[in-house]
């Protein structure tokens, strides 16, 4: 049996939550702390798309993330008593014909018949949306309330652990020892402010704010998603997420008029009639050249640990990603060598 450990998580986004249940499942004495400096996790849409539509390739270590996903999402559900994850069908507006002929192409190979549907008559003459091209319908996508996920992710910890919603502060941090407590072991799971962590503030996280807008129409469908220049997913009352945007080398987390017209430009091509602004968001995703995340162990430090970089696809990522940190953590194996932090210096 694994020796009960006194575990501080600094960082309650979708990272900071997943690495918390996982220790907590394991058996170790997790404190999480919170300051609620930034909403990523909680204004990201929450959509789980296991395409890259650009090429029409599948998503990194798709296979692997998508049926994890769904045992940790749901059993977390049952645990908590809530509810927050929910199967969504994505319906793909074909941009040009040679995008149609190559979902036609790949349609038929056993690597995409997870996620991708046949194409019918009816999707190629589907009208609900201005549509061109055709369109095709994925299978295994999902979407995450993100608000729920997060408060119910905090309840967890809170009655199997300890959340303190306060700020974590660098230069209280003395050897192991904070406010008073000794740990065995800190993580870092700080999004896009881990730029500013003293241990790890070297390693090359980039911040690529996004911003979103809550739209009300009664004339868009409300059974799918549909997606051609940005995503419109249904959320009830006809009101829909859309976005987002992406915007480098910016810290701020305000919204901004330019955001909000490029998105209903965006939906333009999609929808004609009138559409009522309902709220708009920004968050900051942290994100890396590589699109691989940031986790391991300081090479000078070795109770200061890093879980960080998920990027833009937060949700899809971190439940597999953090048991596979816990068991390095916990029982030395190997991290996967692309998001291990040693791949930018090999001497770690
Ligand atoms: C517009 C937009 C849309 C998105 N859509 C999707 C989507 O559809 N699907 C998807 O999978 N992903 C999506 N993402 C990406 C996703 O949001 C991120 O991958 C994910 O939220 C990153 O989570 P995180 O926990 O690493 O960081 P964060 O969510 O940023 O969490 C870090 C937390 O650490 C706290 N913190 C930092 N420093 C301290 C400190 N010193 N003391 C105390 N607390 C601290 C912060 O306040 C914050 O609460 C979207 C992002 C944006 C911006």
């Amino acid at each position: 049996m694994t020796e009960k450990k006194k575990i501080l998580i600094v960082g309650a986004g979708v990272s900071g939550i997943t690495v918390s249940v996982q220790l907590i499942q394991r058996g170790m004495d997790v404190t999480l702390i919170d300051n609620s400096v930034n909403h990523c996790s909680r204004i990201a849409a929450g959509m789980v798309n296991p395409l890259v539509f650009r090429r029409m390739t599948k998503s990194w270590r798709v296979d692997e993330f998508i049926p994890f996903l769904k045992d940790f999402y749901s059993s977390l559900e049952k645990d908590t008593e809530t509810h927050f994850f929910y199967p969504v069908p994505i319906r793909r507006l074909f941009s040009t014909e040679d995008e149609r002929r190559l979902w036609e192409k790949k349609q038929f190979r056993d690597d995409f018949s997870n996620y991708m549907e046949h194409i019918t008559p009816e999707d190629l003459s589907y009208s609900r949306t201005k549509n061109p091209f055709g369109s095709g319908r994925l299978k295994n996508t999902f979407f995450i309330n993100t608000e729920a996920f997060l408060s119910a992710g905090k309840h967890y910890v809170m009655t199997n652990g300890a959340l303190n919603l306060t700020n974590f502060n660098y230069d209280q941090l003395v050897g192991t020892k904070y406010d008073d407590k000794v740990y065995d072991d800190i993580i870092f799971c700080e999004g896009y402010l881990g730029k500013e962590n003293p241990w790890f503030g070297d390693l090359p996280l980039n911040q690529t704010k996004g911003e979103m807008l809550t739209i009300e129409t009664e004339s868009l469908p409300e059974d799918e998603s549909v997606n051609r220049k940005c995503f419109i997913l249904p959320i009830g009352n006809h009101q829909f997420k859309t976005g987002s945007t992406y915007e480098w080398n910016t810290n701020t987390t305000h919204t901004t008029p330019e955001a909000r017209l490029e998105i209903l430009e965006k939906v333009s091509y999609l929808h004609d009639g009138p559409v009522k602004v309902v709220s708009q968001s920004a968050g900051i995703r942290p994100t890396t050249k590589d699109r691989r995340p940031l986790i391991g162990t300081h090479p000078e430090h070795p109770n200061y640990h890093i879980f960080n970089g998920l990027g833009t696809k937060g949700y899809m990522l971190a439940p597999l990603l953090s048991l596979e940190f816990t068991n390095f953590l916990l029982d030395g194996k190997q991290l996967d060598a692309e998001v291990s932090i040693t791949r930018f210096d090999p001497s770690i």
